[in-house]
């Protein structure tokens, strides 16, 4: 039988019904097609062998030769089998923990093996754990490539033969006939325009490199496609989403946003602010509809941009919305805009999940009946009964917090759906925003409010503590209000909330009533609790404010100039940055001070010294991403419906920026792929979309 990509595995050569049932089970080969987009996660250079005299451990990985001269199974605390190889120059042990009945039976005494792996010093002797081995025999017989692909396999697969090597096997025999069923898909120019080898030669390679050149360049431009097509299918979900919705018409900027603008904003805004507003506008004024990620670093001021596109909205007959992570900060920012446009008759309420039932009721009716122009709330606002009048525009603060699911909540509240404006303070390095959000325009707000000095962010440990409440007293002295957060982490809440208890009574001794007066907030207190040692603090009533994470986003008390985060090190990166931000949004010199342990990890030192060294947030991004990689950073589910082989969102940044282009250059111009030159990438792309149902979700 012909062998195509769509043959079932089971009917392959050399694969049979039992080993194609565990390439099922474990690895989700299921055709052809599968197993040659099944890819080697490494190569071993197998051209060249060591003399075991030579071993030391700071080698990688290494291949000898020799004879096996014994061989042991070893009953103590943790079985083990070994066996000692000899070549001319040494011994060294071999050691297995697992698999232990498989390899004795493959090991004769007095033969001679190829082994492959990497050394480790235990007690003045060397040994390998779990190396690869084989006859030599074998080897020399398939020793033609020098660089060998490495699979992925498993306990089951090994037993039934599929181990890196026979996965290989079972390639080798089918790769050249399932080439034959692959056409390339680009054509001349567009592979010579981003050097691209043809993609037989890729899988070919991929799997054989004829060397290392060629296994760079295969891995380069299976990598490209895969990002490439992604792209692909991320701009035109855009194009037809955005074609296809008729978005709600600002037609007029008018009398509250004038009114607002001229008579009571407060500074003038920054060329950034301006830049976001221009693009807001055109956005909203040309009835298409608006789906838009507004980035600013904290402090950036985007509630001032939200609230001039609400105005914008009021001004033509609709509704706004503000949505915020968490009721301290929904209320904060109703308590800010409420101030801003008290004299200005816009209605304007505060939705929580704490607002009393009464009152919710006669929200509900203002909503409804068009009374209240502005609400703004926690998600509360996404509850069923809360219905709009006309809701013209959704604004949602600190998008990291909201799934996708409720921005689509939201997007139900009207027909035609509201514009939406998703604005977050974490930076997210741009190559990953326009894969993860591949739908929404982006906007960033890349300059601060003037006369603001930068944040100073210094490092102490443990034994400097004397010092820092010197430092305490001192700026509490010049009248400044200084925050002490501490983590808090689920898995050790008890002791967290503990060590918070403690801190917070040991500054009640050094800043003792009736001179000093300390906050104190976590999310064991109640709504109500919280709100009054907040607003204390606000109020400047309290000097001190001690509290967990729950004060990370959005709140803003310009006369605090000190953060102090204790246990700094338990903190991620765009948290401790997150944080840092409470501070430096007055006209004073701000500090955040990192308290740290004597002992640090290296990626906790790398922390540490980032935020110190930087303030910018899209830096500190780039290297959060790198420490942590997408999943972390996006949430795993999102990052798992991308399910990329062979790129890295975290390190192929340059790659996911080109494709990118490349993927625009024709969509632009051929938004359904019609022109003759793209049909072949129009069916490639579908066979991706086929393989990979959860594209369409993202964003
Ligand atoms: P974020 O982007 O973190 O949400 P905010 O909107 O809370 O930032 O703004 C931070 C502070 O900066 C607020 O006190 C706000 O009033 C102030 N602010 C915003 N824009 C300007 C500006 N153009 N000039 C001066 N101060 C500004
Ligand atoms: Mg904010």
């Amino acid at each position: 039988m012909q062998t195509s990509l769509d043959t079932a595995i089971e009917y392959l050569k050399g694969i049979g019904p039992q080993r194609a049932e565990v390439l099922k089970k474990e690895l989700q080969i299921y055709t052809c097609a599968d197993l040659i987009n099944f890819f080697p996660f490494r190569y071993e250079d197998r051209s060249k062998f060591y003399n075991i005299s030579d071993l030391s451990e700071e080698m990688p990985y290494v291949q000898l030769k020799g004879k096996i001269i014994a061989t042991q199974i070893v009953e103590s605390k943790v079985k083990r089998f070994t066996a000692i190889l000899k070549d001319d120059t040494g011994t060294v042990e071999l050691v297995w923990f697992q698999g232990i009945k498989y390899i004795k039976s493959l090991l004769k005494q007095g033969n001679d093996y190829v082994v492959f792996g990497k050394p480790n010093r235990f007690k003045n002797k060397y040994s390998i754990p779990h190396p690869d081995i084989e006859p030599l025999i074998d080897f020399d017989s398939d020793n033609k490539q020098t660089l060998r692909g490495v699979y992925h396999s498993s306990e089951k697969l090994s037993a039934k033969g599929l181990n890196s090597k026979g996965i290989q096997k079972i390639i080798a025999t089918v790769i050249d006939e399932a080439l034959n069923g692959i056409e390339e898909y680009y054509d001349i120019t567009f592979l010579a325009n981003y050097n691209l080898p043809d993609i037989k030669q890729a899988y070919k390679n991929i799997h054989f490199p004829a060397n290392e050149e060629w296994m760079r360049k295969a891995i380069y431009r299976l990598k490209f496609d895969e990002l490439f097509f992604l792209q692909l299918q991320l701009l035109k979900y855009k194009i037809a989403t955005t074609k296809k919705l008729k978005g709600i018409l600002f037609e007029k900027i008018a009398d509250n946003f004038n009114n607002f603008y001229n008579n009571y904003l407060p500074f003038e805004l920054t060329n950034a602010q301006k830049k976001v507003l221009k693009e807001i506008r055109k956005d909203t004024s040309t009835g298409m509809h608006m789906n838009r990620l507004l980035q600013g670093d904290v402090g950036s001021g985007k509630t001032v941009v939200a609230l001039l596109s609400m105005l914008m909205a009021i001004d033509n007959g609709y509704q706004a919305c503000l949505m915020a992570p968490t009721e301290i900060l929904a209320a904060q920012h109703y308590h800010t805009i409420k101030n801003l446009i008290n004299d200005m008759p816009v209605n304007i309420r505060l939705l929580t999940g704490s607002t009393r039932q009464s009152e919710r009721r006669e929200i509900h009716y203002e909503l409804q009946t068009g009374y209240l122009n502005i609400i703004i709330g926690t998600h509360a606002l996404l509850e069923e009964d809360v219905k709009f009048c006309n809701l013209g525009i959704a604004c949602i603060d600190e998008q990291h917090r909201f799934g996708v699911q409720q921005r689509a909540k939201l997007w139900k509240k009207n027909s035609p759906p509201p514009h939406i404006l998703v604005m977050t303070a974490t930076p997210i390095p741009r190559t990953l925003a326009m894969t993860f959000y591949g739908d929404l325009d982006l906007s960033v707000i890349d300059e601060l409010p003037p006369g603001r000095k930068p944040i100073k962010t210094l490092h102490f440990f443990e034994n400097s503590r004397a010092r820092v409440l010197g430092f305490i007293k001192e700026q509490i002295k010049t009248g400044r209000q200084i925050y002490v957060v501490y983590p808090l982490i689920e898995e050790s809440e008890t002791l967290d909330l503990l060590a918070l208890e403690q801190g917070y009574e040991a500054l009640q001794r050094t800043f003792p009533l009736p001179d000093y007066a300390i906050s104190i907030v976590h999310g064991k207190l109640n709504a109500d609790a919280k709100e009054y040692e907040m607003q204390r603090f606000v109020k400047g009533e309290t000097q001190i404010m001690v509290a967990t994470t729950v004060i990370e986003v959005g709140v803003n008390v310009p006369n605090a100039s000190v953060m102090i985060i204790e246990n700094a090190e338990r903190f991620g990166l765009s948290q401790l940055h997150q944080l840092r931000g409470r501070v430096g949004r007055g006209a004073e010199q701000s500090y955040c001070i990192l308290m740290t342990g004597d002992k640090l990890s290296k990626d906790a030192r790398l922390r540490i010294n980032t935020l110190c060294k930087t303030n910018d947030g899209f830096e500190i991004a780039e290297v959060d991403l790198k420490l942590r990689g997408p999943g972390d950073l996006m949430g795993t589910q999102q990052s798992g419906m991308l399910d990329l082989k062979l790129a890295d969102l975290s390190k192929d940044a340059s790659l996911i920026a080109l494709t990118r282009n490349a993927a625009a250059d024709i969509i632009n111009n051929d938004p359904d792929l019609i022109l003759p030159q793209h049909q072949k990438i129009k069916i490639q792309l579908q066979k991706m979309i086929k393989n990979r149902p959860n594209l369409g979700r993202i964003s």
